[in-house]
Formats: C-alpha cells, sequence, structure tokens
C-alpha cells in the first residue's frame, strides 16, 4: 500500500519486506506499531536489557504511519506552547520540559550517528517568521512568554532585513530563530531504526495488525497482557501501544485521541539559479505565526515541502487511505507555495500526500506505563512527534526496564488526558474550531490587524 510519501519512496534501503507474525508467541515485551515511537523503545529496552526479547507488530510495514510522511521537522517543541503550559503546570515545570526536549534533539542525531543511519540532517534551527503586520503582535507575545519562563536563551529576533539574508519570504516582517532543531529524512531515519532494531535482537513482524489488546489478568491461563491478531495471539510481560492516530481505532481506545489530518505538497527540484533569489542555503526550518498551523522544509535535493493542517475531521474518527489526499487542502498548500515565495510561482509540483496526527483532548503527549494492566502508551503528540517520541521510547524504556525513569516530573510521564467527547458532538467541536481558526486568519490578512485573543475560538486553540 504506497502512501505516495516522497521520504518512503527515496529510503533506497532494499530490505526485503518482512514476513507477518506466524503463530502464538511469548515476548518479554510486545511492542505494537513500528514507527519511530515503537522503534525508539525497542532500542532503548535492548540497550538497556541486551537479554530482552522483544517483538514489535506493524499493521502494515515499518514507516507507513506518521513517521514515514511527516514534515521532517526535528525539533524541541510539543504542542502545548510554553505559556499554556506554565498555566496547567509551572514555570519550574516548562523549563525542565524545554531542557529535556532541546536534549532531544541532540539525542536523535547522535542516535542516528551511533548506528550509522544516514538520516541527511541540516540543523539549521526553525524560523517562525511573522507574515505581514498582522503577525507581529503574536511573535513579540511568544518571545516575551519565553523571556518571561527564561528560556529563550539561544534564541534571535531577527528583523526583516536580518531574515532576508537567510530567507527571501514575501512580506515577512522578522522571525524568531530557535537553533534547537534540523530538517531530517524522516524515511531514512525509521526505515534505519528499523534495521538497527533487528540488529540489536528485536523481531519485527509487518502486515500484523493488533486487533485487540488485552490488558494482564484477563483471558484464559495468562497472568501477562496479550496482543490478539488473525495470525496468532502474542503474551507478554508488558505491552507497549505506539499506535498515535491509528489508537483512535482499537477496542477501548477509541476516544483518547482525535485523528486529524495533516497534508503535505512537494515542489520538483529547484535549479540552483532560482534558488539564489529565494536564499534558504541553511536549510531552516519556517511556519509562520497564523494560527492554521503551516510548516515548510527544504530537502536535500532541493525541493520545497509545504505542510499545513486544515483538511476537515471525518465524523467517528475514521481513519482512511483515501483522507491522505484532499484536492481542496492540496490545492490551497501549493497557491500557499507562490503566496510565500512569488519568484517561484510557476515551480512545479511532484508529490501531494498526508496522514493523521493525534490530538488528545489537552494536546499533550501521554507518556505511561500501567504496572496493574501491564501495557505502555505514548501517544498524542499532536503533529509533533518526530523528536518526541525519541524521548517517550527512553522513558518507557527506563520503566519497563528499571521501574523508574528520571524524567518522571515531566508532565507528559504517567499523563492521563480526559477522553474526547462522544460523537456528534466531537465533529461539531473539530470542526468548528477548524473553520474559525481559517476564517480568523483569512480575515487577519485581509485588515492586517492581528485576530484578537479572547474570542472562543482563540481560547480553544490557546494550546
Ligand atoms: C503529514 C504529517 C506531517 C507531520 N510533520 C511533523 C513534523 O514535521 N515534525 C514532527 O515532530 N512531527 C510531525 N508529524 C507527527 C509525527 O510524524 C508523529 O507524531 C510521529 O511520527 C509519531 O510516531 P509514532 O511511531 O508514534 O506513530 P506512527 O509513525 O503513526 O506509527 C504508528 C504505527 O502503528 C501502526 N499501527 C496502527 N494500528 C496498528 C495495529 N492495530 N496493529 C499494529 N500496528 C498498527 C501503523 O501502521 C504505524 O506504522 C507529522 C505527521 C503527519 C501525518
Amino acid at each position: 500500500m504506497s502512501t505516495g510519501s516522497y521520504w518512503l519512496e527515496t529510503v533506497d534501503d532494499g530490505s526485503p519486506p518482512r514476513p507477518p507474525l506466524d503463530g502464538d508467541a511469548r515476548v518479554d515485551v510486545a511492542i505494537v506499531g513500528a514507527g519511530f515511537t515503537g522503534l525508539w523503545t525497542a532500542r532503548e529496552v535492548l540497550r538497556r536489557d541486551p537479554a530482552a526479547s522483544v517483538l514489535i507488530l506493524e499493521a502494515a510495514t515499518a514507516g507507513f504511519g506518521a513517521s514515514g510522511r511527516n514534515g521532517a521537522w526535528l525539533t524541541a517543541s510539543i504542542a502545548v506552547t510554553p505559556g499554556e503550559l506554565a498555566r496547567r503546570t509551572s514555570p519550574a515545570t516548562v523549563r525542565a520540559v524545554t531542557a529535556a526536549m532541546r536534549d532531544t534533539v541532540d539525542q536523535v542525531l547522535r542516535a542516528a550517528d551511533e548506528d550509522g543511519i544516514d538520516a541527511q540532517a541540516r540543523r539549521g534551527g526553525v524560523l517562525r517568521i511573522a507574515r505581514g503586520v498582522h503577525e507581529l503582535p503574536s511573535m513579540e507575545r511568544n518571545h516575551a512568554t519565553l523571556q518571561r519562563l527564561g528560556i529563550a536563551d539561544g534564541l534571535e529576533v531577527l528583523d526583516a532585513t536580518e531574515l532576508g539574508a537567510r530567507v527571501r519570504v514575501d512580506d515577512a516582517r522578522g522571525a524568531i530563530l530557535d537553533p534547537h532543531g534540523a530538517a531530517i529524512h524522516p524515511g531514512r531515519l525509521v526505515r534505519g531504526l528499523a534495521r538497527r532494531v533487528e540488529d540489536l535482537g528485536a523481531r519485527i513482524v509487518e502486515h500484523t495488525p493488533a486487533i485487540r489488546i488485552d490488558p494482564a489478568g484477563r483471558g484464559a491461563g495468562t497472568a501477562g497482557p496479550r496482543v490478539v491478531t488473525d495470525r496468532g495471539t502474542v503474551t507478554a510481560d508488558a505491552v507497549v501501544l505506539a499506535t498515535e492516530a491509528w489508537t483512535s481505532q482499537l477496542p477501548r481506545h477509541r476516544r483518547e485521541v482525535l485523528p486529524l489530518y495533516s497534508l503535505i505538497v512537494l515542489t520538483e527540484p529547484i535549479s540552483d539559479a532560482r534558488w539564489a533569489d529565494v536564499g534558504w542555503a541553511g536549510h531552516e526550518l519556517l511556519s509562520s505565526h497564523r494560527l492554521t498551523v503551516d510548516y515548510l522544509s527544504r530537502t536535500p535535493d532541493g525541493r520545497i515541502l509545504f505542510g499545513g493542517r486544515g483538511a476537515p475531521y471525518h465524523l467517528g474518527s475514521r481513519i482512511s487511505p483515501a483522507f491522505d489526499r484532499h484536492g481542496t487542502t492540496h490545492a490551497l498548500l501549493r497557491t500557499q507555495v507562490a503566496d510565500w515565495f512569488p519568484a517561484l510561482s510557476d515551480v512545479a509540483f511532484s508529490h501531494a500526500w498526508g496522514g493523521p496526527i493525534a490530538m488528545p483532548r489537552d494536546w499533550l503527549p501521554s507518556i505511561t506505563l500501567d504496572p496493574s494492566t501491564g501495557i505502555g502508551r505514548a501517544v498524542g503528540y499532536t503533529g509533533q512527534g518526530v523528536g518526541t517520541s525519541n524521548l517517550a521510547g527512553r522513558v518507557l524504556a527506563d520503566l519497563l526496564v528499571h521501574g523508574d525513569t528520571p524524567f518522571a516530573d515531566l508532565p507528559m510521564v504517567g499523563h492521563r488526558p480526559r477522553r474526547w467527547e462522544p460523537e456528534p458532538l466531537r465533529w461539531l467541536g473539530a470542526r468548528y474550531v477548524q473553520g474559525a481558526a481559517a476564517r480568523l486568519d483569512a480575515r487577519a490578512a485581509r485588515s492586517g490587524r492581528a485576530p484578537g485573543t479572547r474570542g472562543l475560538a482563540q481560547r480553544l486553540l490557546r494550546h
């Protein structure tokens, strides 16, 4: 099943397809899902306990999910903004999360190096650009919050001229440069990790969807948790759920996260002469300050990746390969490339794809291991899982192997968000917020005035 992702198309890993599960099995750790979360967890468990038996069950192929389809942003961000996280917890907690996440960017790059994975990383940082005067207040507010919380160190505020020396974006008024970020080739990273964990002794079975996960103590003659598939049942000391958006499709887990589609368009390679008009030699990750998420990266072979949210949420949290493409949203993303870079208004596009991200009710990921059920999980990255999944893998491995983790005080660890509302309330709420964000962005762009911060939609979007 092709996802249409350029990253999976250009992996060149030559690894043969892996066979499915071939009957019942008994292991120490069973992991459901072979994306970044499942693979980092396996890697870290086996580094801590090389003798552990680890089995990863994947419904499709390794990297098939968001890990093989994303915007290439390896950053230190989580979806809950520092200001909102400080309101919910404390400034000290925000500083601890920031330190852990900044270190995570280094950890990912170091692990790829150690494991001999060429993830084609370019460490250019993140440029959050105010496009239009109406985006300046949001940029200034964000920076003031980071200063107040004591996490603005290393960040630079660029005026329009300084920004233009790096990248020439239409109507750019300034930017915040955060050095803690790298553009990576996620396909190479995820497939490289899959090979690496096999070298460490893990077994990956593909085309083996888990139908159900039974907590410890349930089911005939076994004390451990079990993963039930139509090719056999796996009994384990612990089962780790690493299914991100697909968690919403599993019995007993349906209202834990809301699957929302993020979509991407990719240009053909752009000639060096045309790149000279644009700049962007530093391969920084780019986004604006508007409410509807946008994200850009420059690929190693000189293409522009433009991603954004805005594709409609599907009633009942449905996920389908058909939703990976949405004509209206993809067309809008293509016009956005010309809007950002008028010099490239005639550039051709080669790819359009997408995939579901997982939003918990409070946008905060949860990394948990429940000793009473034997089930661990790391889900709910809200579109920011490339870095966070590595931290999650380390935390889960600590908990599985040592029963404790130095990250126990981070708000994501042991976190249990409240569940989403039943349908049709969930659909009504999601569609309202999506529509309101788009309308507020459009009004701000038209009027040149920043959207207020007090409306219902703004409050719902304040994360
Ligand atoms: C279009 C898009 C762009 C994004 N851009 C960025 C970005 O630039 N930066 C960033 O930080 N984050 C980004 N994200 C989010 C990020 O990619 C994810 O948070 C991260 O990859 C999640 O990794 P994961 O391993 O938890 O989940 P996934 O990679 O989604 O893996 C889950 C795996 O579980 C498998 N699975 C599902 N159900 C079952 C089952 N029943 N049995 C067995 N296996 C199952 C799936 O096939 C899949 O392979 C983006 C996401 C999307 C969709």
